[in-house]
């Protein structure tokens, strides 16, 4: 198995009024050509701005990302535009991502027309092709994305998302804004088409029982820095950073046998602008030190394949 994308110490600041937010804040990782990384946390803890960072839709301050050994911070304009027909992104509202003046044909061609080089018979054999891979029905071919439901428009932009033959998709909260019932179509519809064409997703969602689902690895961000990464079955095993902990006792587990205690958080989220030294969780973690406050813990791999942000996790795994 390759590698396809590797990141490292990706950071991306932005500037405010009164100083620096630090969205991505030095995050590293790597993800095997096929698997589906998730990458979960609070609404912003970064996880979005990373996908867009990571598919240079907006600019990294400074690290790397590696797109087949190719640092895609550095490529020239004509390379970057060929990587986009390679990485694509789905969004989470297919309601506010799609033209409402555009009908589902429209939508699924215009990435062929804006790219260039297919004739009129090849888009319309394509964009076919891609209503089929996504089970939307030819009728709805003509249709606008207001008379559709939302499973179908987020078909739509699936299709749309497909119709380059991309390898890598950035997948940003896809099925959030949808139906309990309708989620379950769609994260298959997603694993079915992962199988048959080999992709790779960045998954990024709050919802840890929808990470669970589709990911091969997840990843746990915190105020801009990952601070547990491990394959998706360890992690529900045994989380060893304290936020993961909190995280995985808010999930309802289907087993009236099982009770599992929830951790509530105390203390204030840290801001994420001019963020202060130390562990960023410092302030709402139950196992805090002195040193906590003032030093920054490094990202260790603690278990083979698991990594934490911890400066004291040997001691809270006892
Ligand atoms: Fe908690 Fe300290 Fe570990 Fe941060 S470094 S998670 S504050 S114990």
């Amino acid at each position: 198995m390759s590698t396809i994308l590797e990141v490292k110490d990706l950071k991306k600041y932005f500037k405010v009024p009164n100083g620096s937010l630090h969205a991505v804040d030095g995050v590293s990782f790597q993800i095997e050509q096929g698997k589906t990384l998730g990458v979960v946390g609070e609404s912003g803890c970064g996880k979005s701005t990373l996908g867009r960072v990571i598919l240079h839709l907006i600019d990294n301050t400074s690290g790397q990302i590696l797109y087949n050994g190719e640092d895609i911070t550095r490529v020239s304009r004509s390379q970057l535009s060929q990587l986009r027909k390679e990485m694509q992104i789905i969004f989470q509202d297919p309601f506010s991502s799609l033209n409402p003046r555009m009908t589902v044909y429209q939508t699924i061609a215009e990435p062929m027309q804006i790219a260039g080089g297919y004739s009129k018979t090849q888009i319309q054999q394509r964009v076919e092709e891609m209503m089929d891979t996504v089970g939307l029905a030819a009728r709805f071919v003509n249709a606008y994305p207001h008379e559709l439901d939302g499973g179908r428009r987020q078909r739509i932009g699936i299709a749309r998302a497909l119709v380059l033959n991309p390898k890598f998709i950035v997948c940003d909260e896809p099925v959030s804004a949808l139906d309990v019932s309708i989620q379950a179509q769609v994260l298959n519809l997603m694993l079915d088409i992962q199988e048959q064409l080999g992709l790779t997703y960045i998954f990024i969602t709050h919802d840890l029982s929808v990470v669970k689902y589709i990911s091969n690895d997840i990843m746990v961000m915190y105020l801009g820095q990952m601070v547990e990464k491990a394959p998706s079955e360890d992690l529900f095993a045994a989380q060893l950073h304290p936020y993961t902990k909190a995280l995985i006792s808010a999930v309802p587990i289907p087993d009236i046998d099982h009770k599992q205690e929830r951790i509530l958080l105390k203390g204030e989220l840290s801001s994420p602008i001019n963020p202060k030294p130390g562990c960023r969780f410092a302030a709402r973690c139950p196992y805090a030190k002195e040193v906590c406050a003032k030093e920054e813990p490094e990202v260790r791999e603690i278990q083979p394949s698991h990594f934490v942000r911890c400066h004291f996790v040997e001691e809270i795994m006892q």
